[in-house]
């Protein structure tokens, strides 16, 4: 067992503790390579049902065999197998497996070392990566092939940045080339022009590949609605619609630039009507108020964003970007008057959440982890927080991480607790539905079939 933690550079300098740490999860991910697991039962636990009206339903049963759910019902009446690893579940919550729909994990294989198990080891069963790469996929089916441990990805092809002079032929190309290269997803960007984003939405429709991104300015809100693209950003509902130089009459998108006219465009009135039509439209939104909250909190006080403890589990490779001197954030021109403009926008998106939630838009939590502050694993707690905060109830933004990502990629099987469904829970030690804040206080993850009780989670995040 030694072989493969030598094998990775990242741990040969030999600490006691990350041979350890390797060692389990290698032995881990060996028996899985053995095939058939020990089934896995949990015993009268509550589970926590997301679909339709949020209820607990006490006293379950839950049997795992092979990676899928094979039974969950009353204690009474489901039969148990023998020879299974048991959990006593009878002081526990049990949820779904959480999805973060926004995270950037295009990266070296030494920070997916620390990335992969901390999803995991705060419940995050799976991750849509947005803005993929050969890497991406080859990890996606490692990890799908139980070759690596990691939350299931499903991955973007490379961000379609668009540039001037791009044509709709060059946007149906650049589609195709991506679903045949066999990613699950096409994302969209700024600069895309008029043409070339219709012949991409056209080429992923007919091939079916769900299309989401920002809302392309070439078209704005109207046109992405139009074209049936998904949002990997609710401040793109402002960029596209409220502050959208050809609906604003304003040359420029971006709060920082329009400065003190912002406050008459974000036009508090015009939500309600948007709201309908996304809604409509089956658009999926991905709020990311973890994400836009946290400008708001590092341009305010960086030492105190640096300072929260989770901080140190993030890859140095990625947190040297987030000091003053590196930082995107602080680097721009004008600070007072971006922090201004990003803090005068912020409670402007917990407002369209709340009213896109109301008006039945399925929301998606995603965290755009990779992006300076935003620590994985555990700001998907974050935006489930922000969520309610912003006036959603804990029930939907649940379902925002559960039932709503595997409904927006068609993966019938996952995000829900019933007979077949792939096993992947979380066991809580008090219930989200009464408080949000408790999907953190994980006593388990089951990942695939396979359970990582508390101290098996700890020590996946052990890296020092
Ligand atoms: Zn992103």
């Amino acid at each position: 067992m030694r072989t493969s933690p030598q094998a990775d550079p990242t741990v040969s300098k030999g600490s006691e503790i990350v041979g350890r740490r390797w060692a389990a999860i290698v032995l881990m991910f060996v028996a899985s390579l053995a095939g058939a697991q020990r089934p896995l039962v949990i015993t009268d636990v509550t589970v926590i049902s997301v679909d339709g009206d949020p209820r607990s339903t006490a006293d379950q049963t839950i049997v795992v065999r092979d990676g899928r759910i094979e039974s969950v019902g009353p204690s009474d009446t489901v039969k148990r197998p023998r020879r299974a690893q048991t959990i006593d579940g009878s002081e526990l919550f049990a949820i779904a497996g959480l999805t973060d729909a926004h995270v950037h994990i295009k990266r070296s294989r030494s920070d997916l070392d620390r990335l992969l198990p901390l999803f995991l080891a705060h419940g995050v069963t799976t991750v849509i990566n947005l803005d993929g790469g050969s890497s991406v996929l080859r990890l996606r089916d490692e990890i799908d092939r139980g070759e690596r441990l990691g939350p299931k990805v499903v991955t973007s092809g490379p961000i379609i940045r668009g540039h001037e002079g791009m044509t709709a032929e060059d946007g149906r190309t650049v589609a195709l080339d991506q679903i045949e290269a066999g990613y699950d997803l096409i994302k969209v960007y700024n600069g895309i022009p008029g043409p070339a984003y219709l012949s991409i939405i056209q080429a992923a429709r007919e091939r079916d590949v769900p299309v989401i991104g920002h809302a392309v300015r070439s078209v704005g809100l109207d046109g992405v609605i139009e074209a049936g693209q998904h949002l990997a950003h609710m401040e793109e509902v402002v960029y596209g619609y409220f502050t959208w130089p050809q609906r604003s009459s304003r040359p420029a998108d971006l709060p920082n630039e329009i400065g003190p006219r912002l406050d008459a465009l974000l036009d508090s009135e015009l939500i309600a009507p948007l709201a309908e039509r996304v809604a409509e439209a089956k658009l999926f939104v991905t709020p990311n108020l973890t994400a836009y909250h946290n400008i708001v909190l590092q341009l305010e006080d960086l030492d105190r964003s640096l300072a929260r403890p989770e901080v140190a589990l993030m890859p140095a490779s990625m947190t040297r970007f987030w000091q003053r001197d590196r930082n995107d954030y602080l680097s721009r021109p004008n600070l007072p008057r971006f922090l201004a403009g990003v803090s005068r926008t912020f409670p402007f998106l917990q407002e369209l959440t709340k009213a896109f939630d109301a008006a039945g838009v399925a929301l998606l939590a995603g965290t755009d982890v990779g992006i300076p502050v935003i620590v994985a694993g555990t700001s998907q707690h974050d935006e489930l927080e922000e969520l309610v905060t912003a006036g959603i109830s804990p029930g939907s933004a649940l379902a925002a991480a559960t039932t709503a990502p595997a409904a927006f990629l068609g993966r019938s099987d996952s995000g829900r607790i019933e007979a077949g469904m792939v096993a992947d829970l979380v066991l809580l030690r008090a219930n989200p539905l009464v408080d949000i804040t408790k999907t953190r206080a994980i006593e388990a993850v089951v990942v695939r079939g396979r359970a990582f009780e508390r101290n098996d989670l700890d020590d996946l995040v052990r890296f020092d």
